[in-house]
């Protein structure tokens, strides 16, 4: 059954509060800000010189009202391809349903000049550079909230917000400003912030769907209601 809880807004909790300037979208390549994560980077640019590792920059249209947010690059995926969930699993199961529903056209190829174009959507991270393990700190999660804080100003026709896991859940709600305590993350809930809407789905990860946590209908049952609330 579907959870909708409505919240309210916390202006003093927006980032960028205190009168700081909301930084760039997209953070530069060689972005300092987490320490562990840039000398992380610098051990896989070494390692596999022909891959991306850089942060990762949100891939769609910034006119679209849907957002989808993960958790962070996957080594093999986004940090290797340099284009969110693009060329791991998670990938496979996202863009697959992603174009069921008509918010992604072409031919999804694991590649990121495969042509595939996203429409009336974006895709981001909630963390843009790859962690070890994929578990980013929380102190890296809160470093990186500005850039997600960002690319949601950067989106004037923005409606609904997927958040793909609870770290995405939370993070997204404080890149909103938004309280969160009425707000708890459980999967196909629906949480109403004025015009917005915020859809909790577990992730795509090939961990959640190997131990049937996620299934692909679950999944697609999130798609099906943003789909229908869009239009
Ligand atoms: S995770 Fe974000 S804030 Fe941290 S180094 Fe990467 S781009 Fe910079």
């Amino acid at each position: 059954m579907t959870t909708i809880s409505t919240i309210e807004s916390d202006p003093a909790r927006l980032a960028g509060a205190g009168g700081v300037p909301l930084p760039p979208s997209e953070p530069d390549r060689n972005c300092p800000l987490c320490p562990r994560l840039a000398s992380f980077r610098e051990v896989t640019r070494a390692r596999e010189p022909e891959w991306f590792n850089s942060p990762v920059p949100a891939f769609g249209d910034p006119d679209g009202r849907l957002l989808i947010v993960g958790l962070a690059p996957g080594m093999q995926g986004a940090n290797r391809t340099g284009r969110p969930f693009t060329g791991d699993y998670a990938g496979d199961l996202l863009y697959a349903t992603l174009l069921e529903y008509g918010f992604a056209k072409g031919v999804y190829q694991a590649r990121p000049d495969d042509g595939l174009t996203l429409v009336d959507c974006r895709i981001g991270n909630a963390v843009h550079c790859v962690p070890p393990q994929n578990k980013p700190l929380p102190a890296e999660i809160n470093t990186c909230r500005p850039f997600l804080s960002a690319t949601i100003k950067t989106m004037p026709r923005l409606r609904a917000i997927v958040a793909l896991g609870r770290i995405a859940h939370e993070t997204t709600l404080k890149a909103l400003g938004l309280r969160s305590a009425a707000a708890p993350f459980a999967h196909g809930a629906m949480h109403q912030a004025g015009a917005l809407r915020l859809y909790d789905s577990y992730h795509c990860s090939r961990y959640n769907t190997n131990t049937r946590v996620l299934t692909p209908d679950m999944f697609r049952n999130v798609f099906a209601k943003v789909r229908a609330d869009l239009g």
